[in-house]
């Protein structure tokens, strides 16, 4: 450390609200699945903003369409059309096979959107009485850090003391289709959870999970949301993770990577019935479906149509789990994920989550843990079979060392 490092990171703390806990790495340049800090020493990214960046840092077409966006038209704000909107959501929802599209900026204001309009879907559609809708959800879940969406999370840093919460949300075990189906009442108006949970540690339900829930939805008029803001977008190896179960939602959260990591771009995608609740003036954001956003997102959809990305994260992830596995018994207790995307877990009597990724650090790979004893794995999907390679590699000396 030339202390440069040091002084920026003091900076931060000094001046930055300490609601993260980085590792002591300051990047300054990125490109593809390789990262540069401020001296110069270049880490595969394994991690990629939580699956933000997907097509890699600064995927050059996603670039040049930002550019030629910005070089035109940045901002109108939704109050007029502009020649960007409707072409992005046309192309998205052909992608995903659904309807209609409402645009936002983040994760957690598409799935606060998805909330609103399925409340408002159970009193105008399916007759709830007002202000008794249900919305079930699931143990560990993780959709964002809103007053309403911490509301329903029972992780106590991220609930303990923003109450008073916002009312409204059962909680069932996760992966637990039964206790799904007995949540279900007549004021419940949706399950919302991840296909696959990522925060909790890229937990994957059992085989016919989904399709159970899905028939329970189906058979008590409940709207299925998949959040697949993390899970979706080629990172397990098709568009929707649910895909790999043959099940379709009725809406979907999208976020993350549908910005490629440049703008952030977030939508709910699905059923024009139930976003068609949505009347003018009655739900929006000021950036939300702005031309830069449109423009870039238009580029993510076009990549994602290619097919490339999906067979990369199939092929690639089976690599990843392989190699994973053969970690088993050497400081691995569980490796878990689909595609290129794993949570590993250490095992008791081996290093600590931070303990691993500050020695991956120290290997050049950048990945980060998730409580205690979980490290979270996202490639982007750019990555070779080499450079996987590599960071496994890296993995076994950092659970020695
Ligand atoms: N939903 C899921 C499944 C997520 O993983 C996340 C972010 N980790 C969010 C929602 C929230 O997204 P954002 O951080 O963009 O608000």
């Amino acid at each position: 450390d030339n202390g440069r490092t040091s002084s920026i990171i003091a900076l931060d703390e000094q001046w930055g609200a300490h609601n993260y806990h980085p590792l002591p790495v300051v990047i300054s340049e990125a490109e593809g699945a390789w990262v540069t800090d401020v001296d110069g020493k270049r880490y595969l990214d394994f991690l990629s903003g939580y699956s933000a960046l997907n097509f890699g840092h600064r995927h050059p077409a996603l670039v040049q369409a930002a550019h030629e966006q910005i070089d035109r038209l940045t901002l109108t704000s939704r109050a007029f059309h502009n020649d960007q909107f409707g072409a992005f959501c046309e192309e998205l929802a052909e992608l995903t096979g659904t309807e209609m599209v409402l645009t936002m900026n983040t994760g957690a204001e598409a799935v606060e959107s998805a909330i609103k309009v399925a409340r408002k879907w159970a009193y105008e559609v399916k007759g709830v009485a007002f202000d008794s809708a249900e919305i079930i959800v699931a143990t560990n879940n993780f959709h964002g850090r809103t007053t309403t969406i911490v509301s329903f999370s029972d992780d106590p840093v991220a609930h303990d003391n923003y109450g008073p919460f916002t009312p409204g949300f059962v909680t069932v075990p996760y992966g637990d289709a039964q206790a799904v189906r007995d949540a279900i009442g007549p004021n419940t108006a949706a399950v919302l959870m991840e296909p696959i949970q990522g925060e909790a540690g890229v937990v994957v339900p059992s085989p016919g999970f989904w399709a159970d829930v899905r028939e329970a939805c189906t058979e008590n008029d409940v709207l299925l949301i998949a959040d697949e803001v993390q899970s979706g977008l080629a990172r397990t190896g098709e568009i929707f993770a649910l895909d790999h179960e043959g099940v379709r939602a009725d809406l979907y959260t999208l976020g993350k990577a549908l910005g490629g990591g440049i703008v952030p771009v977030a939508a709910v995608v699905g059923r024009a019935d139930v976003l068609g609740v949505l009347k003018p003036g009655q739900h929006g954001s000021t950036f939300g479906g702005y031309p830069v956003a449109c423009a870039v997102g238009r580029g993510v959809v076009e990549l994602l149509r290619t097919g490339e990305f999906q067979e990369r994260s199939r092929e690639l992830g089976a690599h990843l789990h392989e190699r994973l596995g053969e970690l088993s018994g050497q400081g691995v207790a569980e490796v878990r994920g689909r595609g290129l995307w794993a949570g590993v877990d250490i095992d008791l009597l081996a290093k600590t989550g931070r303990e691993v990724s500050m020695a991956l650090r120290d290997e050049g790979v950048l990945c980060k843990e998730t409580h205690e004893r979980t490290l979270r794995m996202a490639p982007p999907l750019v990555i070779t079979r080499d450079e996987i390679d590599h960071a496994v590699d890296a993995l076994g000396r950092a659970l020695k060392a």
